[in-house]
């Protein structure tokens, strides 16, 4: 028999009548022949009061009693979901995540799911019931109650399809599907037929989605197809599945991360070590960072930029100025007004110019980048936040977003099983479920660096240098830009094959004498090292243990980049060969 999981966020539980509605469409699935699992989010905005009550109480709520306090949102309404399924006639049962044997870790509000069990929940479906599931909330080794992070309904309902091999996971929301960016911010957006995993993760991750990061991790790694609809009208919706919409177009969305802030550490050490010495106090405190950047080092030090959510720039600050009272050494600088904008496509990994069109994109609108940093298949820059809506707009225009590209062929519906994900399956009786697992960890030894320092800090610097590198027939891969707001000018390194090194280099030493500014260098052969999997930059510790790793072989990390499918670090080329062998043992438990 088929087994369907129905999800019903908070919007489409909004009231009586809308828990109706969502019972009635649990019931047609149910009268079609499917087993039905409903995971039901908390009724409207009542998580939001929720977390109110607790703020009028306190500032600092401890975190085990407001998970306490807002598992109670999804409890109250899988109980209505229940009664309003047995007034229409049927048979259903609601189960909280306790009693459904949801287990989690202890982190407190941001728990993550080790195991769940399935026999209570296939005995009540083999009896004729709907379940319904309390989402977003699970109990630790203790019985403590946890929850999954804001939004993590999504995160149960998909959890819940893997492990019960459901044949679809339907996303019933507010919205009609995936789009192109948040249509509430660029009415223009258009809505994806289809968008794969590994963009959706990217796109997720920069907040700009309909659903959970950690959802999509999970539907990844066993392949449990997404349907993403409205729950108010019966349009097709967007399938979330290994295949993007088109292998042709470089860009499938882009994404506007409003508040942002940006952290530097001036002036530290240029050795081994450092970076490990910042990021795993930061890491510790479980802030997720994006966008490090750092410059190359002039006379021995480096200056260090990343940028964290707004919200938690404060406990960011904390754990940087205990580095920097570690190390003796740096200057710390930030900037609470900054937004990210970022483009993500699977597309863009074969094709050449993707980054400088939206660097021109952005000139064209006299808008500066303040930071740059690109990785396979997402490219983000770091602008003041009045320029936020406006840089979005042009990019999402840039990349012609709007218009449908033409359509790859569509993979047959339904679940699609692969060896793959079986393999991943059987692995998960010994592991636990949201476990960090890695594709690969390769070193790439062909491709050499090029740096421009002292670049003017103003609109239109990167398209011009890379319009220039391009017309030089020369093919860039990594770039990151760091800006230096305490001197004013910005840095650009970018990697190109050895072969080019001297071209480019060539080309940077003319660009610097036309801007007049302070440099260059160049280095014949980097090594670029790539760890590849899922969830890696939502799971803090990947980059950490990078790090760490590098640092214990006395390895110098020159350029850092971080996606959730992938984390790239650049070396010294002479170190390739032992950067990959110590990546190797330090990641060895979490290669499949
Ligand atoms: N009720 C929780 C929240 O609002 C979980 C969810 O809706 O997914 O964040
Ligand atoms: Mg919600």
């Amino acid at each position: 028999m088929s087994l369907i999981v129905q999800k019903f966020g908070g919007t489409s539980v909004a009231d009586c009548e809308k828990i109706l509605a969502a019972a009635r469409k649990a019931i047609r699935a149910h009268q079609d022949g499917h087993q039905v699992v409903m995971v039901v989010s908390a009724m409207g905005k009542q998580t939001d009061q929720l977390v109110q009550l607790a703020s009028e109480i306190t500032d600092r709520p401890e975190a085990r009693e407001m998970d306490m306090l807002l598992s109670t949102g999804e409890q109250v309404s899988v109980a209505l979901m229940a009664m309003a399924i047995h007034s229409l006639g049927y048979k259903a049962v609601s189960l909280t995540g306790a009693q459904i044997g949801i287990r989690t870790d202890t982190i407190h509000t941001k728990a993550r799911i080790k195991s769940i069990s399935t026999d209570r929940l296939h005995q009540l479906l083999d009896q004729g019931n709907i379940v319904i599931a309390a989402g977003f909330q699970g109990t630790d080794e203790h019985m403590n109650i946890t929850t999954l992070g804001r939004g993590g309904s999504d995160t149960t309902a998909v959890a819940l399809a893997a492990v019960l091999h459901a044949h679809a996971c339907e996303i019933h929301t507010d919205v009609d599907g995936v789009y192109t960016t948040d249509p509430r911010v660029l009415p223009e957006a258009r809505q994806l037929e289809r968008i794969s995993y590994d963009e959706m993760l990217e796109l997720a991750s920069l907040g700009a989605s309909v659903m959970h990061n950690r959802s999509i991790e999970f539907a990844k790694k066993f392949n449990v197809p997404i349907h993403v609809r409205s729950s108010f009208s019966d349009t097709p919706g967007s399938m979330i599945v290994a295949e993007p919409e088109s292998y042709a177009a470089p860009v499938c969305g882009a994404a506007l991360t409003k508040n942002e802030a940006r952290i530097s550490v001036l002036g530290v050490p240029d050795r081994p070590g450092i970076s490990l010495e910042i990021f795993s106090r930061v890491a510790n405190r479980n802030v997720t960072v994006d966008m490090i950047v750092q410059n190359v080092s002039e006379a021995g030090y480096a200056d260090i930029s990343f940028t964290v959510p707004n919200d938690e720039l404060k406990i960011t600050l904390e754990a940087v100025q205990q580095a920097i009272e570690a190390l003796g050494a740096g200057q710390l600088n930030w900037d609470d007004q900054v937004s990210k904008v970022s483009v993500v496509g699977l597309g863009m990994a074969n094709q050449t110019g993707v980054a400088e069109k939206m660097f021109a994109a952005l000139a064209d609108e006299k808008i500066n980048i303040q930071m740059i940093s690109t990785s396979e298949i997402k490219i983000s820059v770091l602008v003041e936040r009045a320029s936020a809506l406006p840089a979005l707009r042009a990019v999402h225009a840039a990349f012609e977003l709007t218009k449908q590209p033409e359509v790859s062929p569509i993979p047959a519906a339904g679940h699609r099983p692969t060896a793959d994900a079986a393999a991943v399956a059987s692995r998960l009786q010994d592991v636990d479920m949201e476990d960090l697992m890695l594709d690969d960890i390769s070193l790439d030894d062909t491709q050499g660096r090029v740096t421009i320092t002292g670049l003017p800090d103003e609109p239109g610097i990167a398209t011009h240098v890379f319009r220039e590198v391009a017309a030089s027939g020369i093919v860039v891969d990594m770039i990151v830009q760091s800006h230096d707001s305490h001197r004013d000018h910005a840095s650009l390194s970018f990697t190109v094959p050895r072969s080019q090194v001297p071209a480019a280099a060539v080309v940077a030493k003319r660009l610097a004498a036309e801007f007049s500014c302070g440099g260059t260098s160049s280095e014949a052969e980097v090594a670029k090292l790539s760890v590849c999997g899922v969830g890696l930059r939502s799971n803090t510790t990947v980059a950490i243990r990078m790090f760490q790793a590098l640092a214990e072989s006395e390895v110098n990390v020159d350029m850092v980049n971080t996606s959730e499918v992938q984390v790239n670090v650049v070396t010294d080329g002479k170190d390739g060969v032992t950067a990959l062998k110590s990546l190797k043992a330090a990641f060895a438990d979490a290669l499949r």
